[in-house]
């Protein structure tokens, strides 16, 4: 195979097939998930960084991005979620459209590119009885004011939320977020994609069906999506593996058939339980994630994913700074976005913090003597004129240049770290 690299007698033949640039099984998925020998780990590593190096180069990226969750009053009850609450309990909240314009005020004069939305499921909010009226004003709120921020939002299952609320088919809730503004849309409310594991974690939530299917169709209407798993709860090696081939599927059908976008990146979140409800955290046993768990399996999804979703990005939010710079070197090539406010993960135990500077995401770059890029949502390259130094969040000089990121994916790539709807 010409790497060089040696591996442990049984995963070797595995990892010189993926090193040779073939799709390994879900079989031989499972066999790396369940590895605990420390020279099988490294040499999973190792194989993990080999190839992100090949697909898309020694550059880590980062996007200027701020997170506005307008409601945390939701319908549902998800078992692993510390941000929902009831309209009448306390700490619930539904912001205007002022606050929210505010917002995107702030991050555009940062130079921030992108505007993550999402929020809870609420179904009172409507404008003239339409719930699909409210979330497009939503997006009118920031597009008609800062037309060039990248919206990202509203996941697959606000989409299904809308459609039901509205008796509307997912193609045509789609049609209009994205002629309203909606620029691509968070692959967040995957969590996993298996029915079991979403009875136990999220029983009111669609499917995994459904959130491949309106995933899909935002593809045909060229909206593009990012991808995510909720790991490190009660799912099994082969639960995560199978999301991960459910993923793999989906990607290559979205681009053998030339459908307009694709998913552009795939995220690792691992499960953070100090605030969850009670039951699944018992359950769960710890409140905080696993760092060598998320690390491994980052790694696996490289190794699995890497030929058809070529960006990887760790949370930070949830594994912290220095875990999710670790996790650069587990075959992740971009480690996120400032966010500037994040709430979800923050309410549910997450150590990680609710914000980065430029200068602390580039900082933990070049800890590891690796060149640094930012991007915009779709891994395109920001010119410098897009960006502003020197602000609260833009605290560093940005890096920025006109050539190629030596991205040689099929798809490109944006970000979500929110874990809601
Ligand atoms: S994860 Fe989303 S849908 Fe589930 S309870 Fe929380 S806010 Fe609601």
């Amino acid at each position: 195979m010409g790497s060089g690299l040696l591996y442990p007698m049984d995963i070797e033949p595995i990892l010189a097939e993926a090193l040779a640039g073939a799709n390994i099984s879900a079989a031989d998925g499972v066999t790396l998930l369940q590895q605990r020998d420390p020279e099988a780990l490294a040499a999973i590593r190792q194989t993990a960084d080999a190839l992100r190096l090949r697909q898309v180069g020694e550059t880590v990226t980062y996007v200027v991005n701020r997170n506005i969750n307008f409601t945390n009053i939701c319908e549902q009850h998800c078992n692993f979620c510390a941000f929902r609450r009831d309209a009448e309990a306390e700490g619930s909240y539904w912001l205007d459209f002022a606050p929210i314009l505010e917002k995107a005020a702030e991050a555009a004069a940062v130079g921030a590119t992108e505007i993550c939305m999402q929020g809870g499921l609420n179904p009172a909010a409507q404008i003239d009885g339409s719930s699909l009226r409210y979330y497009l004003k939503l997006a009118e709120t920031i597009k008609g004011c800062y037309p060039s921020l990248h919206l990202h939002a509203f996941s697959p299952q606000e989409v299904q939320f809308i459609a039901r609320q509205d008796g509307l088919s997912y193609r045509d809730v789609l049609l209009a977020l994205r002629d309203g503004g909606v620029d691509s849309l968070p692959g967040t409310a995957a969590e996993v994609l298996d029915d079991a594991v979403r009875r136990v974690l999220c029983p009111e939530k669609i499917n995994s069906a459904t959130w491949l299917e309106i995933v899909g169709q935002a593809h045909n209407i060229g909206l593009p999506t990012t991808s995510t798993i909720l790991s490190g709860h009660i799912e099994t090696p082969v639960q995560q593996i199978a999301h991960l081939e459910k993923l793999r599927q989906l990607q290559r059908q979205s681009i053998e058939a030339g459908r307009k976008a694709a998913i552009t990146e795939f995220i690792v979140l691992p499960f953070v339980g100090q605030e969850a409800p009670g039951p699944l955290r018992r359950r769960v046993g710890r409140d905080q994630p696993v760092l060598a768990d998320a690390l491994l399996l980052m790694a696996v999804a490289r190794i699995y994913l890497g030929n058809w979703i070529v960006n990887h990005q760790p949370s930070w939010v949830k594994l912290g700074l220095a875990g999710a710079t670790e996790a650069l070197t587990w075959g992740c090539n971009d480690i996120g976005g400032t966010l500037m406010e994040e709430h979800i993960t923050t309410m549910a135990g997450a150590q990680g913090g609710t914000c980065m500077t430029v200068d602390e995401l580039r900082g933990a770059i070049a800890s590891l003597n690796r060149p640094d890029r930012q991007r915009d949502t779709l891994y395109g390259l920001v010119p410098s004129s897009g960006t502003a130094s020197g602000g609260a969040v833009l605290s560093g000089e940005t890096t920025v240049s006109s050539t190629s990121t030596g991205n040689t994916a099929p798809a490109r790539q944006s970000r979500s770290q929110s874990l809601i709807a």
